[in-house]
């Protein structure tokens, strides 16, 4: 009986133990086939900067996702000149973002061109172009490591005493400060302990440590506190004012600051022209705007302009 007793266990262990495994060998599964996965092409060459093009051109540009039936942007044409800030609105879905996406290199299946600098985005090696780009998202991944690293990160080839700087510029300073660590406060997972506008301020802080020369900026839909907000608008009207912006706006300051604005709705380009132009044309921006009840605003700082 006292033998019997003692099989019972690993009998019971075995069980659970072939549970575990075939959830490991799942995990491995998944593991091995990123480990797999094809490397982005990372061919093209590192073109020197020529100031005298456009910095980025979309001519004619239709694509549509892998796998996808319908277009999520169909003949889009734009320019953006160096030191430049243009603006993008229009509904959810619109094809805002994926802009964003085509100008990173995530996809080179499109139709037309994008040229950045006079080249074509295809014949760019990505890390050059990365290089050339900052991208500044809603979502922007904070490690759980200290402040300081967190911007640092932007571009570690600079020295640490540059963070100070950028958190400076990025109006992150005060907040950092008064962390009882400074600096070397460590953020929680996914920066969970700072608010919204806190989380942008630092990345508006990592990419100025990175200089590129074209920001694109997904501004944030979320409503922040109006000091926070204020704070924002003056780290990203510093940053962009010495940088080529392409801004997928909300903000109402924002729209009004960019040279051009384009309206892309179900990824046609509807419109474009100035904030007051485009209300003169009474045509798509207008009516959203109006929707928006914001006609009679003055300044609008705080104003979402979610159109
Ligand atoms: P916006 O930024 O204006 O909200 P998006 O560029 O995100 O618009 O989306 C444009 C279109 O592309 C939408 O129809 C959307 O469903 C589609 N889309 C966006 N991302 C993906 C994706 N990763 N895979 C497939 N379709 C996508």
């Amino acid at each position: 009986i006292n033998l019997l007793n003692f099989l019972t266990w690993p009998l019971s262990q075995m069980s659970v133990l072939i549970g575990e495994t075939k959830r490991d060998l799942a995990s491995a599964e998944r593991i091995f086939s990123v480990i797999d996965s094809v490397v982005e092409r990372n061919d093209g060459q590192a073109f020197p900067i020529d100031f005298s093009q456009p910095a980025v051109v979309f001519d004619k540009v239709t694509f549509a996702y892998p796998n996808q039936e319908h277009v999520a942007i169909r003949d889009v044409s734009f320019s953006v000149n160096m030191n430049e800030t243009i603006a993008f609105v229009g509904p959810s879905g619109g094809g805002k973002s994926t802009i964003t996406k085509l100008l990173m290199g995530y996809y080179d299946t499109y139709e037309g061109q994008i040229r950045v600098f006079g080249h074509e985005l295809r014949d760019w090696n990505l890390t050059a172009l990365r290089h050339l780009l900052a991208l500044v998202t809603q979502e922007t991944f904070l490690f759980p490591e200290s402040i300081g690293e967190n911007i640092h990160y932007g571009n570690l080839k600079r020295p640490f005493a540059a963070v100070e700087d950028a958190a400076r510029e990025a109006q992150a300073e005060s907040f950092i400060l008064a962390q009882s660590k400074g600096y070397d406060a460590i953020l929680g997972e996914m920066g969970d302990t700072l608010s919204g506008g806190q989380k942008q301020r630092l990345a508006i802080a990592r990419a100025i440590m990175k200089d590129a020369s074209i920001v694109l900026l997904d501004e944030a839909t979320s409503a922040l506190d109006l000091e926070s907000e204020a704070l924002v608008q003056i780290a990203l009207d510093r940053m962009l004012k010495s940088k080529t912006g392409i801004v997928i706006a909300h903000r109402l300051s924002t729209i009004r600051h960019a040279k051009k604005i384009y309206v892309l709705d179900q990824g046609v380009l509807v419109e474009s022209g100035t904030h007051a132009s485009l209300l003169e044309a009474a045509g798509t921006y207008a009516r959203l705007y109006q929707r928006q009840h914001l006609l009679d605003d003055g300044e609008g700082l705080h104003e979402n302009l979610d159109l």
